[in-house]
């Protein structure tokens, strides 16, 4: 029986900038979710019996907070209505931050939302790709956002898209987050995704310039302990590779339903979020059908479904028969192997190189240079600076 552990809700494919890298295909629309949809959905999904002790729902598939804050507080009293006792459902929110303000600052407060801010650095980096419609630079009125979400003492993490200048200044990054008080960061290396084809990947030697970039951020950041918090990258390395041996690894883009992903107009994905919009000569789109006229428990039946499980499960095999690091991987991001290699049925892609395999290598080189504490075990956090223990899963996208 599938197991759906995170939600991830479009309320609307419109975004109010357009970054020069963006995949979404829809984000001139100014399509609304129906609350009614959100109603089959939720209905739908406390019913299906996927869900275990907790679900954590994702706004985001375009700028979530387009939509007028009384939306969600309806949206959130609808599912706090409807969601059988005892289960946890977390929200997150991720957002260019540029239309941040006092009253979304109340709402986050009061709802315990996780927000996510996506800022790509300081002005002269960011104002490169995350621009207005009319071709202005954001970072003003993404910072401002940062800025009051900090005053207001509201707990955030911010998503930065890394690209070849972003990579050759760790430092310069490092003392922006300082300057500016953000403490949990996230990196995304700008990739090839639906139409975007990314230049840092197409430039070559993108793995070799990540890992220069993670390996100077993560020194600099254990030489001033105190500023940088949290860096996601290093985070889940570390938890991937200090896990007991036997434990399993969950890779939550390979298993069916794990996360489960719906448009503004209710039709259902799954395996990688990106998957809901993309098109694609070989298998059409990737849905699995409609939550106001389809059962969700139907639709492991559906075609569309059983071929792409098999296929992502044939390149996951053929991952865990080749790869050195499927331990700490557990067969990559369907997406990029579409992107990449034009198959699901495949293993490398320059993605998973930078993302999984360079960000390994950095843990494992920093902890070969651990000594052993008395105890015979490895402590890693000591020296490094860096607490190992588990942490909140920010979202991927940026
Ligand atoms: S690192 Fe790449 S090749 Fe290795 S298991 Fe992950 S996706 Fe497959």
């Amino acid at each position: 029986m599938p197991r759906i552990e995170l939600l991830v809700i479009q309320p609307t494919p419109f975004c109010n900038i357009e970054c020069r890298y963006c995949y979404l295909p829809e984000r001139n629309s100014k399509a609304v979710v129906a609350p009614e949809t959100l109603v089959n959905l939720f209905s739908q999904v406390f019913a299906s019996g996927w869900l275990h002790d907790c679900v954590s729902i994702v706004w985001h598939a375009g700028e979530p907070m387009v939509l007028p804050v009384a939306f969600y507080r309806d949206a959130f009293r609808m599912i706090d209505r409807t969601k059988p006792s005892g289960l946890t459902v977390t929200h997150s929110f991720q957002t260019n931050g540029t239309l941040i303000d006092e009253a979304w600052c109340d709402f986050f407060a009061e709802e315990g939302v996780n927000v996510g801010v996506s800022i790509d650095g300081p002005k002269r980096l960011h104002d490169r790709n995350r621009l207005t419609r009319s071709g202005r630079g954001t970072f003003d009125k993404t910072i401002r956002g940062i800025r009051l979400l900090r005053r207001r003492e509201i707990p955030f993490h911010v998503i930065s898209v890394l690209s070849v200048a972003s990579m050759a200044v760790p430092s310069e990054m490092f003392d922006f987050y300082a300057e500016e008080g953000i403490e949990r960061v996230c990196f995304n290396v700008e990739e090839s995704e639906g139409d975007h084809v990314s230049q840092s990947f197409a430039d070559g030697g993108v793995d070799a310039a990540y890992y220069r970039f993670l390996s100077e951020f993560w020194r600099l950041s254990s030489a001033m302990p105190g500023k940088i918090k949290f860096i996601r990258e290093i985070e889940h390395a570390l938890q991937q590779v200090i896990r007991p041996k036997d434990a399993p690894f969950n890779n939550q883009l390979v298993e069916p339903f794990a996360i489960t992903s719906m448009d503004w107009a209710g039709n259902i994905s799954t395996f990688s979020p990106e998957l809901l919009g993309l098109k694609n000569a070989q298998y059409g789109d990737f849905l699995l059908g409609n939550i106001n006229r389809d059962a969700l428990v139907e639709m492991p039946q559906q075609l569309n479904f059983v071929r792409m499980t098999k296929d992502i499960q044939a390149g996951v095999a053929m991952c865990r028969e080749r790869c050195e690091y499927f331990s700490v991987c557990g067969g990559g991001e369907p997406v990029n192997k579409l992107a990449e290699n034009g198959s699901f049925v495949s293993t490398e892609t320059t993605y998973c190189r930078v993302t999984k395999m360079r960000a390994t290598d950095l843990v494992l080189n920093a902890l070969e240079r651990v000594p052993p504490s008395s105890s015979g075990r490895t402590e890693p956090s000591l020296p490094l600076g860096m607490p190992a223990h588990a942490r909140d899963q920010p979202a991927r996208s940026g």
